[in-house]
């Protein structure tokens, strides 16, 4: 283990530090890890973000992004710099899984791992934790490690500012979830202080679509939403010809969850998407219904009570009977 101020000793003097983040990453993955970034090389440490896999477009604007290493890209030099590394930082994640192959090359890694997230559940892995499930975003998080773990709100410049602001808007729902309370307002009131512009990313984030996303997203709102009245339960599946058809890309099906989610009464919202490689589940809830619990029990997963995700080896229209076979369990739930 590391306390802190053995991690502070170590952040006194230049290291080579990697930070990385869950596979697929999302708002708050990238600016969460982007603004840890920010601060690190600003003290004068050797960096790199490397992600597990690509992400979204509509991320692809966030300060210094272009320094990103992606490991299925370049997986040599990316085991290389674990390697060498003093410090890992894992961000928005806490169990190995999540960043697929690249978990077993941290986990072997002689750094110190440092573990900043507010997921249920973590993996005994690292060495240092800043961990809360009552934080609204890892961004939060890391805005936290800065100002009062490492006492340095000084160094806060409008880059850090940006990724962490992005962080929390994405991951609260633009500060809307019960999780946005208002300590984090303040937090953002004073991410916008520090030169956040929270009008124009807010657009770069979310008015930032593809032609073929809003069609993508009309076709799955006019012929693929199934509502299941009795259960207040809504799904949407994806096909993967349909993924070609609308020549679908990382990003684009970020957020369609949250439209059947958006219909009065629906408690219980699943978005079913056949990738590749296997069916993936993205589920959203609404009050105490515990989305996180179908994901861990029946699909692999896990997440937020709501706000979790999965996948299963069966294929897609067996996933979603399925899924249909299970809500039943929690009809009471669900009828409250
Ligand atoms: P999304 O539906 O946006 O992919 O994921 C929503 C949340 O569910 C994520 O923030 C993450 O916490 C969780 N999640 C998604 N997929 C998985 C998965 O395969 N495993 C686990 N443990 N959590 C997941
Ligand atoms: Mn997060």
């Amino acid at each position: 283990m590391l306390s802190l101020s053995e991690l502070k000793s170590l952040l006194a003097t230049p290291q080579k530090i990697v930070i990385t983040t869950h596979h697929k990453p999302d708002g708050d993955a990238m600016g969460s890890s982007l603004g840890l970034y920010a601060y690190l090389i600003q003290k004068g440490h050797h960096v790199k973000v490397i992600t597990p896999t690509d992400y979204p477009y509509f991320l692809h604007w966030l300060p210094n992004n272009a320094d990103v290493m992606i490991y299925t890209e370049e997986k040599e030099k990316s085991e290389q710099l674990v390697a060498d590394a003093a410090i890992v930082f894992c961000l928005d994640f806490n169990t190995l899984t999540r960043i697929n192959e690249l978990g077993e090359v941290i986990r072997n890694s002689p750094a110190y791992k440092v573990m900043i997230d507010h997921h249920l559940d973590p993996e005994d892995f690292d060495d240092y934790r800043h961990w809360n499930i009552n934080a609204c975003a890892a961004a939060q998080l890391v805005y936290d490690f800065i100002v009062n773990e490492l006492k340095d709100a000084e160094a806060m410049t409008k880059d850090i500012a940006t990724c962490l602001y992005t962080g929390i808007m994405t991951d609260s729902g633009s500060f809307r979830f019960a999780s946005a309370t208002s300590d984090v307002y303040r937090i953002g009131a004073d991410l916008i202080d520090a030169g956040a512009e929270h009008w124009r990313i807010h657009q770069l984030v979310y008015d930032n679509a593809t032609e073929n996303r809003l069609r993508f997203l009309g076709n799955c709102l006019t012929n693929k939403l199934e509502i299941i009245r009795e259960l207040n339960t809504a799904i949407i599946s994806v096909t993967a010809e349909e993924l070609r058809h609308f020549e679908i890309v990382t990003g684009d099906t970020e957020g369609i969850v949250n439209y059947a989610l958006s219909i009065n009464g629906i408690k219980l919202a699943a978005f079913i998407i056949e990738r590749s490689d296997k069916v993936k589940l993205s589920l959203r809830s609404t009050g105490d219904f515990p989305a996180n619990e179908i994901c861990k029990k029946y699909f692999n997963g896990g997440g937020h009570r709501n706000a979790a995700g999965g996948y299963s080896d069966r294929n897609l229209e067996d996933t979603i009977s399925y899924f249909k076979s299970i809500v039943p369990e929690y009809k009471t739930q669900l009828l409250q």
